[in-house]
């Protein structure tokens, strides 16, 4: 297709969680440097199906345009990534965009992520600090450290890596890579390791690190590029670790 040549994009559609899911064809015109969000104010501003029927603009979820959200991912001809940085010129057309499947659909491709934060609070994804009063400074991180923490505080929640994973679907209550890798995170910080024991409890159980079976699919997905398999056998072996010495402790 030349830069400014009309293509056309499929969209599965739903007006609410309970509705039936239905496609709409749109046609539109190239332009360089398009990417899918682009797409959808084309579609908003002149919001009528390649077939010539009326329609209303597109539902989807988007705040800062530049990978750093994560609100807008999606499933881009059945892959899931961000629509911000998906740019037109170099997906195959015409365009397929899905809501990811494994959340609850809101409308059109907005989904609801709140398992992901629930996860959060679950397994204790914070640093618990009284405010009550001056604590004065904080353990000094060595940069060793720092270098290690940072790759996996760039975790912006999209739920990509939750998409691809077999382990997480109806039957299963598996957190996914995203959630074990703040474990990581903050069991390796030097006050949030005072709280290991309680992120590693919480993963003990069902839906914890036992039910990831190694499909390696989570780290091939991630906009961010977190190494969440590095992550996932940590967390194994924290767990483990834990098991064992709790047993010892009676
Ligand atoms: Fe998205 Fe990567 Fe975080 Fe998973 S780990 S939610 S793919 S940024």
């Amino acid at each position: 297709m030349a830069a400014n040549g009309i293509f056309i994009v499929r969209i599965l559609r739903q007006a609410g969680p309970q509705e039936k899911p239905h496609w709409e064809e749109f046609e539109i015109r190239g332009r360089t440097g398009l990417n899918i969000i682009t797409v959808f104010r084309d579609i908003a501003e002149n919001p009528v199906t390649r077939d010539g029927r009326g329609t209303t603009p597109i539902s989807y979820d988007a705040n800062c345009l530049e990978e750093i959200c994560g609100a807008c991912a999606m499933l881009i001809n059945g892959y899931p990534r961000q629509a911000c940085s998906a740019l037109v010129a170099n997906l195959e057309k015409p365009i397929r965009l899905e809501p990811l499947k494994k959340f609850p659909v809101v409308r059109d491709l907005s989904v609801d992520r709140s398992v992901m934060f629930e996860n959060l609070k679950r397994t204790k994804c914070w640093i618990p600090i009284d405010g009550t009063y001056p604590l004065g400074e904080g353990p000094r991180m060595a940069p060793e450290l720092q270098e290690k923490g940072y790759p996996l505080s760039r975790c912006i929640t999209c739920g990509n890596c939750l998409e691809i994973c077999p382990r997480v679907n109806e039957h299963s209550h598996f957190v996914g890579a995203a959630i074990i890798s703040q474990v990581r995170l903050f069991n390796m910080h030097p006050t949030g390791a005072m709280h290991a024991g309680e992120r590693l409890d919480a993963l003990m159980g069902e839906g914890g690190i036992e039910d990831c079976d190694n499909a390696q699919n989570c780290v091939k997905v991630c906009p961010k590029g977190i190494p969440l398999t590095e992550s996932l056998a940590a967390i194994n072996g924290q767990v483990l670790k834990h098991a064992v010495t709790g047993w010892l402790r009676g």
